[in-house]
């Protein structure tokens, strides 16, 4: 049995996870038997509690946790100023999980195949969060994050991407339709430079960074059941030349 705090405010729902409760956004990883996140004896539903804005700070922008993968699909600020960004979310799951599913919780779930990882990642994405402990902020690289940096009690409250720019995305499934990742690229143009970010690979959910024309070896991605990492490693190759085609045909 577990019980069910809907908190007064950020204050309050710190309060319920320094004493244990379980965060909940909008509960789909948690609801799944195919994802690890479980529920405890207690949770606090957190998304009347977050920001769900995208506001623009000083040539960044800063998304709350609380907006939906929907939401960041649609948004036409998202869609113009992140648009690797906009496209993995269009790709991630299937509507109704997109409807349901927040920012905070799908950065928070740290699953292997996370779509929305790469994308972070290439615009430079920092993760903002509360200490459940002290109440303090914390800003941590979203790769880092993603590698599991932050390993105690804590609220995701948004991430600043420090990098709008144009951008590609691209990702392979097995299956049509929704289906996990077996590789993701996001690429981003930032003044003459192009970040690459390939998602689902590592052996970590934490994203691998390539620099132009240097994609990742089999070396360093992951090999399991599912695929392995020189199959992994033909993809990139596939799916960074599709990316450089449209950033290129964006001019
Ligand atoms: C059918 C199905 C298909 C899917 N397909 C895809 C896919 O194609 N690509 C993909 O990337 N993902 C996919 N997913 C995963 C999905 O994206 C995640 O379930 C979702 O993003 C989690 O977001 P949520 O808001 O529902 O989080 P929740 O399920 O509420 O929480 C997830 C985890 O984060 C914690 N948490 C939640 N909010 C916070 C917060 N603000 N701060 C700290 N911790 C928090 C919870 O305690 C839990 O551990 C799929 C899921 C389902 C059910």
């Amino acid at each position: 049995m577990t019980s069910w705090h809907v908190p007064r405010d950020l204050e309050d729902a710190l309060a319920h996870v320094r004493n244990g409760a379980t965060p909940v956004a909008g509960a789909t990883a948690l609801y799944s038997a195919a994802f690890p996140p479980v529920l405890g004896p207690a949770a606090v539903d957190v998304r009347d509690v977050l920001g769900r804005g995208v506001d623009d700070e000083e040539g960044a922008i800063v998304l709350g946790a609380s907006l939906t993968i929907a939401e960041l699909a649609a948004d036409p600020r998202i869609r113009a100023f992140l648009p690797a960004l906009a496209t993995a979310a269009a790709m991630t799951a299937n509507p109704h999980v997109r409807r349901v599913a927040t920012l905070g919780g799908t950065i928070a779930a740290r699953l292997l195949t996370a779509d929305l990882a790469a994308p972070l990642a290439a615009h430079h994405g920092v993760v903002l969060a509360k200490d459940a402990a002290s109440g303090a902020s914390l800003e941590v690289g979203a790769v880092e994050y993603f590698g599991g940096a932050v390993d105690w009690p804590h609220l995701v409250t948004g991430v600043r991407l420090e990098r709008p720019g144009p951008g590609a995305y691209r990702r392979f499934a097995p299956l049509a339709g929704p289906a996990p990742a077996f590789a993701t690229l996001a690429l981003v143009r930032s003044g003459d430079v192009l970040v690459g970010f390939a998602g689902a690979v590592g052996p970590t959910a934490a994203p691998v960074s390539f620099a132009a024309g240097h994609l990742p070896g089999a070396g360093e991605l992951r090999d399991d059941r599912r695929a392995s990492s020189w199959f992994r490693a033909r993809l990139l190759e596939a799916l960074s030349q599709e990316a450089h085609d449209e950033l290129g045909r964006a001019g």
